[in-house]
């Protein structure tokens, strides 16, 4: 460190021209006890040293890293607090003080600091020895997707992967793991590569320095360029886009919302366009909280219990009751005993299971299948406290729950002595997501022909009775025949909404019918010509015209797909590589295995197990990696029609091969130590992913071989296929 190094308060000044040379041997010596780990004697030495040295901004931000490090908030807090009070333009101050600000819900404030604290950053990364500004944007990131800033928070995170060196970086994890959230929705994931405008557009060359700018993580002064540019060019697209997704950087939701509704109703946007801005500006008011989802209470609601000996005979011969086998003394709380029983309770008769295993299902009817309205436990009589029923059960289904258990106990039940809300439920979830209950027998083929046609029941007739979102109280099926094309352009975008984060891929025409039903238009394959990977929605990735693509596009959007989980792009994008002889036998082996791991659709899971062990096969190789995957996935959804010996058999022969044995033994153990009558239920539609599968993509590193194009490592082509189990 000399007079000339940057100086270490983050001015971005020479040591010399700011905190001066004086400082240079003190924060030298405060360097070497933090790295000796000494961080009570650097306070006690920053305590001692005269006023006029303890107070340089300098030295000022050593005893916040030094704070920082003890992992004592309150004091690190109230530092970086002072050190803002008496330099308020220093940028680890702001930094630092920063995501305080957001999590104290002073968002817009926290984020203006920190934009203060990055504009004073003059190349791409801040100089040497500012980690607390990048650990500033760090923390206010995290702040920002706890107070349910999305947009803005990626953004957050992009600038700090951006300054930081190693790949594997906080940031960059972050980002990667909420990208390969199923249950993040696709609109938050599509939020980057939309800054450009047209090459001969007469603004581009200032439109591109604004754009580099947002780049360095500048946006509020990015903002004000592109806004300066739209008052000159009040009707272009592309500049009311660049507005839209600034403001949403900079955490301002309801104005981004604003400026993606200015864009979807613009002459000249093509509407399915406008649906997508339709749909980011639903996703940004509704984290604006602008936007009020109509959901419903889950209730955990009690009912008294007059005559407890005449009441469980009769829940045990009811058919609409299906006793629970769980540990009873593990639902013990705290020290009251634990329940006497527990069941869970449908709507309609369980199903015989004799009759169902006649046939595997083929003759149920979807109207048969009964759901499960909630699970209940039953408690006797405790010195301080009468017998009852608690239940869990959701408040639009409270009455019919309790008139069939009225119906069952009679007079041995009493009324509800008690409800409160557990958690809420969304409405689309509510409509679109049941659980049924099913007798063990039932085959995949019954059980996914009959989820499919309950889905097109619930989607088709009971979602347009909906009442939409931000459709001023008319329904969906209202809104959709509503003069103002807004209302339209609303219920396409709850539409694609829907659709973009929809998991079964067989189901992919409902969506176009439900379109037609509504008089709306279906939404078709893109034109080749309009495909460009480089600024492409997310949310039109399902539309990609796949036959039609060049072998290196048709990749490239598949890796695209998969890194962000879209799972009906996968499958489009995913069949026609398989299909193309010009493709190598290694990418569709990779395609067929991440396309397995995407599926929510037992069938086709099966299927790209089938379709990749053949292809191994063919070219020589063991199919042990394919069985494999085999067994975990019909250990985890087991069915009749699939008997597991017979596979164990098959890999046993290959059991000489490295790690077969022991994959095969770590996968028995993990199913094993479930007890089989555990695996009563289907596997329930509201988990979000419907059929088997699931304790298999609880152990994959999902897309552990994600690059499936050229540009994969030659290394990462060696290491070979995943196998199940392997972290
Ligand atoms: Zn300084």
């Amino acid at each position: 460190m000399d007079a000339y190094t940057p100086c270490p308060c983050g001015s971005g000044k020479k040591i010399k021209f700011c905190c001066g040379a004086e400082v240079i041997p003190e924060v030298e010596k405060l360097d070497r006890m933090l790295d000796g780990e000494q961080r009570r004697a650097a306070l006690e030495h920053i305590a001692r040293l005269p006023a006029k040295l303890r107070e340089k901004p300098s030295i000022w931000a050593k005893k916040i890293q030094t704070l920082l490090a003890t992992g004592d908030t309150e004091a690190y807090d109230s530092a970086a607090r002072e050190m803002l009070a008496a330099y308020p333009d220093n940028p680890i101050a702001l930094a630092c003080v920063a995501p305080l600000e957001v999590q104290a819900d002073r968002v817009r404030e926290g984020v203006a600091m920190l934009q203060r604290a990055i504009e004073s950053i003059q190349e791409e990364a801040p100089g040497f020895g500012i980690v607390l500004i990048t650990g500033g944007v760090l923390t206010t990131a995290n702040a920002l997707l706890a107070a349910g800033h999305v947009w803005a928070a990626r953004a957050h995170l992009r600038i700090v992967d951006l300054w930081m060196e190693s790949e594997d970086n906080p940031a960059a994890q972050s980002l990667i793991s909420m990208d390969r959230d199923p249950s993040l929705p696709l609109v938050w994931k599509d939020d980057s590569g939309h800054l450009y405008c047209a090459t001969d557009a007469p603004y581009k060359a200032e439109f591109d320095a604004a754009a580099s700018l947002s780049e360095l993580g500048k946006f509020q002064v990015a903002l004000d360029r592109f806004e300066a540019l739209l008052a000159q060019h009040p009707k272009e697209a592309a500049l009311w886009r660049a507005v839209a997704i600034e403001r949403a950087c900079l955490a301002d939701d309801a104005a981004a919302a604003e400026a993606f509704q200015k864009l979807a109703a613009l002459d000249g946007v093509p509407l399915d366009e406008a649906v997508e801005y339709e749909l980011h500006a639903i996703a940004l008011r509704l984290s604006a909280d602008d936007l009020t989802t109509d959901a419903v209470d889950l209730l955990g609601a009690t009912v008294a219990v007059n005559d407890f000996d005449a009441l469980l005979p009769r829940l045990l011969s009811d058919k609409r009751l299906i006793r629970l086998r769980v540990d009873l003394s593990s639902l013990a709380q705290e020290d009251r005993p634990p329940p006497r029983d527990a069941f869970r309770l449908l709507d309609r008769p369980a199903l015989d299971a004799a009759a169902v295993e006649a046939d595997g299902g083929a003759s149920v009817r979807r109207e048969d299948v009964p759901c499960v309205l909630g699970e209940l436990f039953l408690f006797g009589r405790e010195t301080d406290r009468d017998a009852r029923i608690e239940m869990e059960v959701r408040r639009d289904e409270l009455d019919k729950a309790l008139s069939i258990l009225a119906e069952i106990g009679g007079d041995a039940l009493g009324g509800i002595t008690d409800e409160r809300v557990l958690q809420q439920i969304g409405q689309t979830q509510r409509t679109l997501m049941w659980r049924w209950h099913w007798p063990p027998a039932v085959a995949t083929d019954a059980y996914e022909r009959l989820s499919r046609e309950e889905f097109r029941y619930r989607l088709l007739e009971k979602w347009p009775q909906m009442t939409g979102r931000g459709t001023e109280g008319k329904t969906y099926g209202e809104a959709a025949r509503d003069a103002d094309p807004r209302m339209r352009r609303l219920v396409l975008a709850a539409i694609l909404d829907l659709e973009s984060n929809h998991r079964e891929t067989e189901d992919a025409s409902v969506f176009n019918e439900l379109r037609t039903n509504l008089g709306l238009p279906a939404l078709n394959d893109l034109e080749p010509f309009r495909v460009d990977l480089d600024h492409i929605s997310l949310l039109r990735l399902s539309r990609l015209p796949a036959q039609l693509m060049p072998d290196e596009q048709l990749l490239m959007a598949f890796n695209l797909a998969a890194s962000v989980r879209a799972v009906a792009a996968l499958s489009r994008l995913g069949e026609a590589i398989v299909e193309r002889s010009s493709i190598d036998a290694d990418r569709k082996i990779r395609v067929l295995l991440s396309l397995a791991r995407a599926t929510s659709s037992i069938t086709q899971l099966f299927d790209c197990l089938r379709r990749g062990r053949e292809l191994d096969v063919a070219r020589g190789k063991s199919p042990a990696v394919w069985l494999l995957e085999e067994l975990a996935a019909s250990l985890s959804r087991p069915d009749k029609a699939r008997p597991v010996d017979a596979l164990i058999e098959r890999i046993m022969a290959h059991r000489q091969e490295p790690g077969v044995a022991q994959q095969l033994m770590r996968i028995l153990t993990a199913f094993g130590v479930i007890d089989p009558r555990a695996m009563y239920d289907m596997p329930s539609r509201d988990a979000g992913i419907s059929v088997g599968g699931v304790e298999l993509k609880a152990q994959a590193p999902a897309f552990s071989g994600e690059a499936v194009g050229a540009g994969a490592p030659a290394e990462e082509k060696k290491s070979g296929l995943w196998l199940p189990g392997m972290d």
